[in-house]
Protein backbone atom coordinates (compact mmCIF):
# COMPACT_ATOMS: atom_id res chain seq x y z
CA UNK A 1 0.00 0.00 0.00
CA UNK A 2 1.23 3.16 -0.63
CA UNK A 3 1.61 5.86 2.11
CA UNK A 4 -1.22 7.39 2.73
CA UNK A 5 -1.96 10.80 5.16
CA UNK A 6 -4.59 11.69 7.11
CA UNK A 7 -6.16 14.86 7.00
CA UNK A 8 -6.21 16.22 10.33
CA UNK A 9 -8.52 15.78 13.29
CA UNK A 10 -12.49 15.78 12.55
CA UNK A 11 -13.74 16.73 15.95
CA UNK A 12 -13.19 16.28 19.74
CA UNK A 13 -15.77 14.61 22.06
CA UNK A 14 -15.82 14.86 25.50
CA UNK A 15 -17.95 14.48 28.91
CA UNK A 16 -19.37 17.33 31.03
CA UNK A 17 -21.68 17.89 33.76
CA UNK A 18 -24.79 19.39 33.64
CA UNK A 19 -25.25 21.19 29.82
CA UNK A 20 -26.02 24.79 30.58
CA UNK A 21 -22.82 25.53 32.61
CA UNK A 22 -21.36 23.76 29.01
CA UNK A 23 -23.11 25.95 26.79
CA UNK A 24 -22.79 29.21 28.65
CA UNK A 25 -18.72 28.22 29.09
CA UNK A 26 -18.29 27.66 25.21
CA UNK A 27 -20.96 29.94 23.83
CA UNK A 28 -20.09 33.25 25.86
CA UNK A 29 -15.74 32.63 27.07
CA UNK A 30 -14.73 30.45 23.77
CA UNK A 31 -17.10 31.90 21.41
CA UNK A 32 -17.59 29.11 19.77
CA UNK A 33 -21.37 28.55 17.86
CA UNK A 34 -23.50 25.71 18.99
CA UNK A 35 -23.93 23.65 15.83
CA UNK A 36 -26.25 21.20 16.27
CA UNK A 37 -28.19 20.22 19.30
CA UNK A 38 -29.02 16.75 19.04
CA UNK A 39 -29.32 13.71 21.75
CA UNK A 40 -27.10 10.72 22.56
CA UNK A 41 -27.90 7.82 19.61
CA UNK A 42 -27.04 5.19 22.45
CA UNK A 43 -29.22 7.07 25.04
CA UNK A 44 -31.65 9.53 23.97
CA UNK A 45 -32.06 10.72 27.44
CA UNK A 46 -29.26 13.35 27.39
CA UNK A 47 -28.24 15.60 24.87
CA UNK A 48 -25.65 15.21 22.50
CA UNK A 49 -23.94 19.06 22.05
CA UNK A 50 -22.09 19.98 18.94
CA UNK A 51 -19.85 23.68 18.76
CA UNK A 52 -17.92 25.02 15.88
CA UNK A 53 -17.06 27.58 14.04
CA UNK A 54 -19.52 29.78 12.30
CA UNK A 55 -19.81 27.33 9.26
CA UNK A 56 -19.54 23.85 11.47
CA UNK A 57 -16.43 22.79 9.78
CA UNK A 58 -14.07 19.59 10.47
CA UNK A 59 -11.85 20.62 12.89
CA UNK A 60 -13.43 22.98 14.34
CA UNK A 61 -15.72 21.00 15.86
CA UNK A 62 -16.17 19.86 19.83
CA UNK A 63 -18.55 18.01 21.06
CA UNK A 64 -20.05 16.87 24.50
CA UNK A 65 -22.27 14.34 26.06
CA UNK A 66 -23.65 16.35 29.05
CA UNK A 67 -24.48 14.02 32.14
CA UNK A 68 -26.04 15.29 35.01
CA UNK A 69 -24.94 12.76 37.45
CA UNK A 70 -21.41 12.37 35.97
CA UNK A 71 -18.55 11.68 38.49
CA UNK A 72 -15.53 13.84 37.92
CA UNK A 73 -13.22 12.11 35.40
CA UNK A 74 -9.50 12.65 35.63
CA UNK A 75 -6.60 12.47 32.91
CA UNK A 76 -4.30 9.23 32.56
CA UNK A 77 -2.33 6.93 30.48
CA UNK A 78 -4.57 6.08 27.64
CA UNK A 79 -6.77 8.99 27.25
CA UNK A 80 -6.74 12.34 25.69
CA UNK A 81 -5.83 14.50 28.39
CA UNK A 82 -6.31 17.65 26.07
CA UNK A 83 -7.07 19.69 22.83
CA UNK A 84 -5.61 22.72 22.12
CA UNK A 85 -7.30 25.77 19.49
CA UNK A 86 -5.17 27.87 17.28
CA UNK A 87 -4.91 31.26 17.40
CA UNK A 88 -2.98 33.47 15.53
CA UNK A 89 -0.50 36.12 16.84
CA UNK A 90 -2.05 39.30 17.69
CA UNK A 91 -5.60 37.70 18.54
CA UNK A 92 -3.74 35.53 21.38
CA UNK A 93 -2.48 38.76 23.24
CA UNK A 94 -6.17 40.23 22.38
CA UNK A 95 -7.66 36.89 23.86
CA UNK A 96 -5.19 36.96 26.82
CA UNK A 97 -6.42 40.10 27.33
CA UNK A 98 -10.27 39.71 27.43
CA UNK A 99 -10.26 36.50 29.76
CA UNK A 100 -7.97 38.60 32.39
CA UNK A 101 -10.37 41.55 31.97
CA UNK A 102 -13.08 38.98 32.78
CA UNK A 103 -11.34 37.29 35.22
CA UNK A 104 -11.05 33.75 33.75
CA UNK A 105 -8.59 32.26 35.55
CA UNK A 106 -5.88 30.61 33.19
CA UNK A 107 -2.21 29.50 33.55
CA UNK A 108 0.44 30.85 31.61
CA UNK A 109 1.04 32.00 28.68
CA UNK A 110 4.10 28.68 28.65
CA UNK A 111 6.21 27.66 26.05
CA UNK A 112 5.70 24.43 24.26
CA UNK A 113 8.13 23.52 21.21
CA UNK A 114 8.52 28.01 20.52
CA UNK A 115 4.92 28.09 20.31
CA UNK A 116 3.12 30.35 23.43
CA UNK A 117 0.05 27.98 25.21
CA UNK A 118 -2.28 29.14 27.84
CA UNK A 119 -4.51 26.89 29.75
CA UNK A 120 -8.65 27.52 30.92
CA UNK A 121 -10.12 24.90 32.63
CA UNK A 122 -13.72 24.49 31.56
CA UNK A 123 -16.83 24.51 34.12
CA UNK A 124 -15.80 20.74 34.64
CA UNK A 125 -12.16 21.72 35.15
CA UNK A 126 -10.97 19.94 31.92
CA UNK A 127 -8.17 21.67 29.70
CA UNK A 128 -8.84 23.87 27.17
CA UNK A 129 -5.90 24.87 25.28
CA UNK A 130 -4.96 28.00 23.17
CA UNK A 131 -1.97 27.75 21.06
CA UNK A 132 -0.16 30.71 19.72
CA UNK A 133 -0.10 30.30 16.27
CA UNK A 134 1.62 32.07 13.11
CA UNK A 135 -0.51 33.53 10.80
CA UNK A 136 -3.55 35.98 10.84
CA UNK A 137 -6.44 34.15 12.08
CA UNK A 138 -9.43 35.68 12.67
CA UNK A 139 -10.32 37.23 15.98
CA UNK A 140 -12.51 33.78 16.72
CA UNK A 141 -10.83 30.56 17.40
CA UNK A 142 -10.91 28.78 14.07
CA UNK A 143 -10.57 25.21 14.64
CA UNK A 144 -8.23 22.96 16.34
CA UNK A 145 -4.60 23.04 16.45
CA UNK A 146 -3.88 19.39 18.54
CA UNK A 147 -5.12 17.00 20.77
CA UNK A 148 -2.47 15.95 23.84
CA UNK A 149 -2.72 11.91 24.48
CA UNK A 150 -1.30 10.73 27.74
CA UNK A 151 0.40 7.31 27.46
CA UNK A 152 2.37 5.18 29.21
CA UNK A 153 4.86 4.24 26.36
CA UNK A 154 4.66 6.64 23.52
CA UNK A 155 6.17 3.79 21.10
CA UNK A 156 3.11 1.97 19.81
CA UNK A 157 0.97 5.05 19.57
CA UNK A 158 4.05 6.78 17.45
CA UNK A 159 4.02 3.93 15.28
CA UNK A 160 0.45 4.03 14.53
CA UNK A 161 0.55 7.92 13.34
CA UNK A 162 3.61 7.47 11.35
CA UNK A 163 3.14 4.46 9.68
CA UNK A 164 -0.30 3.87 8.77
CA UNK A 165 -1.49 8.15 9.52
CA UNK A 166 1.37 9.19 7.72
CA UNK A 167 2.42 11.93 10.70
CA UNK A 168 5.63 13.17 10.69
CA UNK A 169 7.97 13.50 13.94
CA UNK A 170 8.37 17.51 14.57
CA UNK A 171 9.96 17.90 17.88
CA UNK A 172 10.45 16.06 21.58
CA UNK A 173 10.03 18.08 24.70
CA UNK A 174 11.07 16.83 28.31
CA UNK A 175 10.31 19.64 31.12
CA UNK A 176 8.90 18.67 34.65
CA UNK A 177 8.43 15.09 34.97
CA UNK A 178 7.16 15.07 30.89
CA UNK A 179 7.82 14.37 28.07
CA UNK A 180 6.00 15.15 25.23
CA UNK A 181 6.54 14.19 21.20
CA UNK A 182 5.06 16.43 18.36
CA UNK A 183 4.13 14.34 15.38
CA UNK A 184 2.07 16.85 12.73
CA UNK A 185 0.41 16.09 9.31
CA UNK A 186 1.04 18.23 6.02
CA UNK A 187 1.41 18.50 2.31
CA UNK A 188 -1.26 16.73 0.99
CA UNK A 189 -1.99 19.80 -1.30
CA UNK A 190 -4.15 21.92 1.52
CA UNK A 191 -2.94 24.89 3.07
CA UNK A 192 -3.41 25.39 6.83
CA UNK A 193 -5.15 21.60 7.47
CA UNK A 194 -6.54 22.14 10.62
CA UNK A 195 -5.66 20.14 13.65
CA UNK A 196 -2.83 18.64 11.92
CA UNK A 197 -0.64 18.24 15.37
CA UNK A 198 -0.90 15.08 17.74
CA UNK A 199 1.23 15.54 20.73
CA UNK A 200 2.07 12.01 23.09
CA UNK A 201 2.70 12.68 25.91
CA UNK A 202 4.33 10.74 28.96
CA UNK A 203 3.97 11.85 32.81
CA UNK A 204 6.50 10.51 35.99
CA UNK A 205 2.79 11.40 37.81
CA UNK A 206 1.34 8.01 38.96
CA UNK A 207 -2.03 8.56 37.46
CA UNK A 208 -5.06 6.66 36.59
CA UNK A 209 -7.65 7.32 34.21
CA UNK A 210 -10.85 7.58 35.13
CA UNK A 211 -14.02 8.62 32.54
CA UNK A 212 -16.41 11.14 33.78
CA UNK A 213 -17.01 14.58 33.16
CA UNK A 214 -14.68 16.81 32.22
CA UNK A 215 -12.75 14.12 30.40
CA UNK A 216 -11.82 13.17 26.23
CA UNK A 217 -14.27 10.51 25.25
CA UNK A 218 -12.70 10.40 21.80
CA UNK A 219 -10.45 11.77 19.16
CA UNK A 220 -11.80 12.16 15.66
CA UNK A 221 -9.60 11.99 12.54
CA UNK A 222 -11.10 13.56 9.02
CA UNK A 223 -11.88 11.24 6.11
CA UNK A 224 -13.27 13.15 3.04
CA UNK A 225 -15.73 10.80 1.72
CA UNK A 226 -17.08 7.49 2.21
CA UNK A 227 -14.22 5.80 -0.19
CA UNK A 228 -11.56 7.49 1.78
CA UNK A 229 -12.76 6.15 4.91
CA UNK A 230 -13.08 2.65 4.06
CA UNK A 231 -9.34 3.22 2.45
CA UNK A 232 -8.57 3.88 6.13
CA UNK A 233 -10.25 1.24 7.48
CA UNK A 234 -8.95 -1.44 5.25
CA UNK A 235 -5.15 0.18 6.65
CA UNK A 236 -6.41 -0.34 10.18
CA UNK A 237 -7.43 -3.95 9.25
CA UNK A 238 -4.45 -5.11 7.84
CA UNK A 239 -2.23 -3.34 10.46
CA UNK A 240 -3.95 -5.73 12.93
CA UNK A 241 -6.51 -3.66 14.86
CA UNK A 242 -10.01 -4.16 15.53
CA UNK A 243 -12.12 -1.48 13.90
CA UNK A 244 -16.14 -1.09 14.03
CA UNK A 245 -17.94 -1.29 10.74
CA UNK A 246 -19.20 2.12 9.47
CA UNK A 247 -22.02 3.66 11.36
CA UNK A 248 -24.32 6.09 10.43
CA UNK A 249 -23.69 9.61 12.98
CA UNK A 250 -26.44 11.42 10.80
CA UNK A 251 -24.02 14.29 10.34
CA UNK A 252 -20.99 11.93 9.44
CA UNK A 253 -20.63 8.26 9.28
CA UNK A 254 -18.01 6.74 11.68
CA UNK A 255 -15.77 3.79 12.58
CA UNK A 256 -14.11 3.41 15.53
CA UNK A 257 -10.72 1.39 16.88
CA UNK A 258 -8.78 1.38 20.42
CA UNK A 259 -5.38 2.40 19.33
CA UNK A 260 -2.64 0.76 20.60
CA UNK A 261 -2.11 3.01 23.23
CA UNK A 262 -5.84 2.84 24.82
CA UNK A 263 -7.21 6.23 23.55
CA UNK A 264 -10.38 5.77 21.25
CA UNK A 265 -10.17 6.67 17.70
CA UNK A 266 -12.38 7.46 15.43
CA UNK A 267 -12.55 8.45 11.62
CA UNK A 268 -15.46 10.67 10.58
CA UNK A 269 -16.78 11.44 7.16
CA UNK A 270 -16.64 15.59 6.27
CA UNK A 271 -20.25 14.40 4.34
CA UNK A 272 -23.44 15.04 4.81
CA UNK A 273 -21.73 17.33 7.26
CA UNK A 274 -24.29 19.29 10.18
CA UNK A 275 -26.37 21.40 7.28
CA UNK A 276 -27.86 18.18 6.98
CA UNK A 277 -30.99 18.90 8.45
CA UNK A 278 -31.50 22.56 9.09
CA UNK A 279 -29.91 25.30 7.29
CA UNK A 280 -26.34 27.22 7.93
CA UNK A 281 -28.05 29.98 9.12
CA UNK A 282 -30.47 28.29 11.92
CA UNK A 283 -27.84 25.66 12.94
CA UNK A 284 -27.79 24.47 16.69
CA UNK A 285 -31.23 26.38 17.40
CA UNK A 286 -33.89 23.49 17.61
CA UNK A 287 -33.35 20.07 19.13
CA UNK A 288 -32.93 17.82 16.08
CA UNK A 289 -33.96 14.06 16.46
CA UNK A 290 -32.71 10.98 13.79
CA UNK A 291 -35.42 9.34 12.34
CA UNK A 292 -35.57 6.20 14.84
CA UNK A 293 -36.59 9.32 17.61
CA UNK A 294 -38.53 11.37 16.18
CA UNK A 295 -41.88 9.28 16.74
CA UNK A 296 -40.92 9.91 20.81
CA UNK A 297 -40.27 13.65 20.37
CA UNK A 298 -42.84 14.44 22.88
CA UNK A 299 -41.61 12.59 26.07
CA UNK A 300 -37.74 13.20 24.87
CA UNK A 301 -37.88 16.34 24.99
CA UNK A 302 -39.53 16.14 28.52
CA UNK A 303 -36.80 14.30 30.06
CA UNK A 304 -34.13 16.65 28.79
CA UNK A 305 -33.51 19.48 31.41
CA UNK A 306 -34.44 22.71 29.72
CA UNK A 307 -31.63 24.51 27.71
CA UNK A 308 -31.27 28.45 26.53
CA UNK A 309 -28.63 28.72 24.22
ZN1 LIG B 1 -17.13 11.08 17.54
Amino acid sequence: MTQKRMNGLHHVTAISGPPQANVDFFTKVMQQRLVKKTVNFDDPGTYHLYYGNETADPGTILTFFPFANAGPGRPGPGMASAYAYALGGSEFEAWIERLADDGLKFDGPSERFGQRVIKLADPDGAKVELVEVDGTAGPTLDGFHSVTLQLDDLGPTQRLLTDVFGYEEVGHETSAGEERLRLAVSGTGRQDIRGAVVDLMRSDAATVAQQGAGSIHHVAFRALDDADQLDWRERLLSAGLQVTPVIDRQYFNAIYFREPGGVLFEIATDPPGFTRDEDLAHLGEALKLPAQYEGSRESIERALPPLVA
